[in-house]
């Protein structure tokens, strides 16, 4: 039997620690408290390399990985206060990287992003993390090489600090799912700056460099941002051919669109917006992830869909049109920028003076990886409920914790579009 204090397997079970390994619920709540941890620190460390840093964040992590070791395991409703102090910390820690990346690459402006590759040498870069991004384009300016983002490094395209280096020409590929497809696909060069990573291809192996946090066994690692090995392969590499797939607009952040929010409850008053949906979140692979594209689709003409992460490129490829010129699908970037969606609901709560429940805003995430944990903390620290979760519920929550989180917050699991949309527009 698993004991969770000594972290080992004790034939018979632990005599020490009783409980452990007996109580499903109680190891599940210390993983969702683990995953959720593992999410603020992403988030931490891109703002701290950016100079932001929070002390209170920085010693919430030391307690709470404590009480990994101490008797707060043993009370589960402390243990669940505990994971909602997760999710209110987690917040700030989104609050911060957000202004770190304003500070540093200034407020995102909406813009449509090419996707395809243009003729020429390239290097494509995936993951989340900016400031590698923002030394590569310094490091390759002049140097005749097109530079493609990748995943979540697509809004990094809205960014003013960014967007001003002519050779980040557009976006190659989607979600991370299918990266070793896509970078098959791609003939230059590849850098991989965080998590969401695959093990390679052989075929795409020595095109392939990590950085930072990121590593893979028998792959290039680039240390200090220097980055001329990977240009110098690049520039080794038969040049890309072009290609050109459907244009995709990024560049919201709360700011500009809380810029629009007279003209957006005029809307409401008026009943030209009926309805808004969050869609978004880390993307799971696999087939059951249609259903959030078969979900948007369904979406009536009268609402407006906000999203972000990975898991839009289920549908970002398709057409939504606008309602008087505000677009009907807002992409808000990257997971992180969960905080803009969040200061958009409490924006609006406090406009229409009252709770955000009560909002016309329902939310329909696709989750699976720690930073969607995370956020998803955050959001039960908000008391935001009827929560759409899918595709499926994690593994790590015990039959029991999820009957918690559903009796306490509502969270509900996807069905079928059709009757989702209707339970939730009723
Ligand atoms: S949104 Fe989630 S799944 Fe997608 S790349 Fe980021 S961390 Fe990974």
């Amino acid at each position: 039997m698993f004991c969770y204090q000594c972290s080992q397997t004790i034939p018979g079970g632990c005599r020490v620690h009783g409980v452990c390994g007996k109580d499903e619920d109680v190891a599940s709540l210390q993983d969702i408290l683990i995953f959720g941890l593992k999410g603020i620190s992403a988030y931490n460390y891109h703002a701290k390399r950016l100079g932001f840093s929070d002390p209170e964040i920085d010693s919430f992590i030391a307690e709470a990985l404590f009480t990994t070791l101490t008797n707060v395991n043993f009370d589960a409703d402390r243990f669940i206060e505990y994971i909602l102090k997760v999710g209110e910390v987690n917040i700030r820690a989104m609050e911060l990287l957000d202004k770190a990346h304003t500070a540093r690459f200034g407020f995102p402006e909406p813009m449509e992003v090419f996707t395809g590759t243009r003729e020429g040498y390239g290097i494509v870069v995936t993951g989340h993390d900016l400031l590698d991004l923002y030394e590569l384009l310094k490091q390759t300016e002049g140097k005749n090489i097109n530079i493609y983002t990748h995943g979540e490094l697509l809004p990094a395209h809205g960014y003013p600090e960014l967007k001003k280096f002519r050779h980040l020409v557009g976006n190659w590929g989607g979600a991370w799912a299918k990266q070793k497809e896509e970078f098959d696909n791609f003939a230059g060069a590849i850098l991989a700056t965080t998590n969401c990573v695959l093990i390679p291809k052989e075929s795409y192996r020595d095109r392939l460099f990590t950085c930072s946090v990121t590593g893979i066994k028998g792959v290039k690692h680039i240390k200090d941002t220097d980055f001329s090995e990977l240009i110098k392969k690049a520039l080794s590499l038969p040049k890309l051919k072009a290609k050109s797939g459907k244009k995709i607009m990024v560049g919201f952040h709360h700011r500009n669109i809380l810029e629009l929010a007279d003209k957006l409850l005029l809307l409401i008053k008026n009943g030209k917006i009926r309805h808004f949906f969050l869609v978004g979140g880390c993307d799971t692979p696999g087939e059951r992830g249609n259903y959030y594209r078969e979900f948007v689709k369904l979406i009536p003409r009268d609402c407006i869909i906000l999203t972000l992460a990975c898991g839009k490129y289920r549908f970002n490829d398709l057409d939504f049109g606008d309602i008087e010129g505000i677009p009907r699908l807002i992409d808000l970037g990257q997971c992180n920028n969960a905080y803009s969606a969040i200061e958009i609901v409490r924006a609006l709560a406090e406009t229409l003076k009252t709770d955000s429940n009560n909002l016309p805003i329902s939310l329909v995430l696709t989750w699976f990886e720690q930073k969607a944990v995370a956020i998803l903390l955050s959001l039960l620290y908000l008391n935001i409920k009827r929560i759409f979760l899918g595709p499926v519920a994690p593994e790590f929550i015990s039959s029991g914790v999820f009957s918690v989180l559903k009796d306490k917050f509502d969270i509900r699991l996807i069905t079928e579009p059709e009757q989702d949309l209707k339970t939730i527009l009723k």
